[in-house]
C-alpha cells in the first residue's frame, strides 16, 4: 500500500500509523501523532507552529531534509485541517 499524506501535518504514512477514531478504528486522512481517538492531538497547533516544526525536524533532527520541509509547508494549505481554519 503506498502512503498517503497525512491532512494535519503533511507528511506521508502508512496504515501502520495512521489516525484512530473514537471508536478505535483507523482513521486514514490522519497520521497517529495529529489524531488518535476521534480527536486532534494538539487542538492549539497553527499553521504557522507547524511550519516552525517542520523546519526543526529538517534543521535540528534531521529526519526529513529541508527540501522536503519546504515541500510540504507550500502544501500545507490546501490540507483539510487548515483548509477549513482558513476561511
Ligand atoms: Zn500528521
Amino acid at each position: 500500500m503506498k502512503p498517503v499524506i497525512c491532512q494535519s501535518c503533511g507528511l506521508p504514512f502508512t496504515i501502520e500509523i495512521s489516525g484512530t477514531n473514537r471508536d478505535g478504528s483507523k482513521n486514514m486522512d490522519y497520521c497517529i501523532n495529529c489524531f488518535k481517538n476521534g480527536e486532534f492531538v494538539d487542538h492549539s497547533l497553527s499553521l504557522h507552529e507547524l511550519e516552525i516544526k517542520l523546519l526543526e525536524m529538517a534543521e535540528i533532527h534531521n529526519e526529513i531534509s529541508l527540501e522536503e520541509a519546504q515541500q510540504i509547508i507550500r502544501i500545507l494549505p490546501d490540507l483539510k485541517r487548515w483548509k477549513m481554519s482558513s476561511i
